[in-house]
């Protein structure tokens, strides 16, 4: 990049490149009282609803802090302190829940696949089966630590089926894959603003089952993380409960209309999907290898395996790519070396060839001739 104030593309899981239309709303200052703040805050929190079809049976109850908030407040406040939790586990999010469950000091039981098997639904049911003490299962729809899809729709079936419930970190899929709460039984769903939704960072939301979240007072583990009363509060004064990220919060009303102005959930998962199209191919054309076969491939993040040609090394190539203006992702796995680049955020498939063509020109500049990784019985782990 040869203009050092231009800001680079993040091609990253989050925080992600926001339009230049988001950013603008974030210049002015809101009074939390300001009758205008209060309808911002009905008119998300309904949109939110509306997106996963989740009609008068389910409210969104947003939170301040990042994503891993509103996962911890949705764990704290929806599971009882004599409940138990099935986590199933196929990535870093996945024992980050077993992490936040374990310091609540809530009894749970771990079912876990490698990082690059997708959760395996019929198992599920056979846990359940197997312990009827198990009260509820908690799972992640697109573990971004992969990029895997998890069968999310199926595994609600065999939870509701044995009259159990379901909780889901849908934080990298909301607003771009589909997620139909008229369909999917489960008693509350964690998101961002700053994933699919293009927003910016700083506040999570959860989308509660109204009945179930109506039993939870007294569970949480926390004041600040407590959704009951965060959700009892804004019901009643249509207020948040403690100073509201107030500029985040006009980002995302923004963000929210733009999502709808590109076709809601269906349109922004076209583009991702056209995005992640251009990007495997392109990077598969290089010789590079990706983690996943395509059909287990969620269109929002690809891990690719790290090349080979003793040329490349991962700093250098990724340092040289943010010269050229584009932030990727190192790997998170424990099954092979690998990278990440995201689909997500405000890119645009013509800033993703522009991507593939600054990948090339990096790998030339380095010397880079054999993209391909180590043959499997090579591969370094851990
Ligand atoms: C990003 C993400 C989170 C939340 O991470 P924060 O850094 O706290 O925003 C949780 N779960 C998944 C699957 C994610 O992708």
């Amino acid at each position: 990049m040869t203009d050092p104030t231009k800001v680079p593309l993040l091609l990253t899981p989050g925080p992600l490149t926001t339009s230049e239309t988001t950013k603008r709303a974030m210049l002015r200052d809101w009074g939390s009282r300001d009758g205008r703040f209060v309808e911002m805050n009905a008119r998300i929190r309904s949109r939110l609803v509306e997106l996963a079809n989740g009609g008068d049976r389910f409210v969104a109850i947003p939170l301040q802090g990042s994503g891993t908030f509103a996962v911890e407040a949705m764990l704290g406040t929806m599971l009882p302190k004599d409940g138990r939790i099935l986590l199933a586990i196929n990535g870093a999010y996945g024992h980050r829940m077993a992490r936040i469950v374990e310091m609540l000091g809530r009894s749970a039981v771990e079912y876990e696949t490698a990082e690059d098997t997708p959760i395996d639904a019929g198992e599920i049911g056979r846990r359940l089966d197997a312990d009827p003490t198990i009260t509820h299962v908690a799972v992640v729809q697109c573990e971004t630590t992969s990029g895997v899809l998890n069968p999310v729709a199926a595994i609600a079936g065999e939870v509701a089926r044995r009259g159990r419930r379901l909780l889901i970190d849908a934080m990298s899929a909301f607003g771009a894959l589909p997620l139909d709460l008229a369909r999917v039984a489960c008693d509350a769903v964690a998101a961002s603003s700053n994933k699919c939704l293009e927003g910016v960072p700083g506040m999570g939301f959860v989308i509660a089952r109204r009945e179930a979240m109506a039993e939870c007072e007294g569970n949480a583990h926390a004041l600040s993380l407590d959704l009951f009363d965060q959700w009892r509060f804004m019901e009643r004064a249509g207020q948040w409960r403690f100073t509201p990220p107030t500029h985040v919060i006009a980002a995302f009303d923004q963000a929210l209309t733009e999502h709808a102005a590109e076709g809601g959930v269906e349109g922004r998962g076209n583009r991702y999907r056209e995005n992640c199209r251009i990007l495997v191919d392109g990077m598969r054309a290089m010789g590079f290898e990706t983690l996943l076969p395509d059909a287990l491939q969620a269109p929002i993040i690809v891990t690719f395996h790290m090349p080979s040609d003793p040329s490349f090394a991962f700093q250098a190539f990724y340092d040289r790519l943010r010269e050229r203006g584009f932030v990727i992702y190192p790997g998170k796995l424990t099954v092979a070396d690998s990278f990440r680049i995201g689909c997500i955020g405000r890119l645009m498939p013509s800033d993703m060839q522009d991507a593939l063509a600054a990948i090339a020109a990096t790998l030339a500049e380095m010397g880079v001739t054999n993209c391909g990784p180590l043959p499997v019985a090579r591969r370094a782990v851990g």
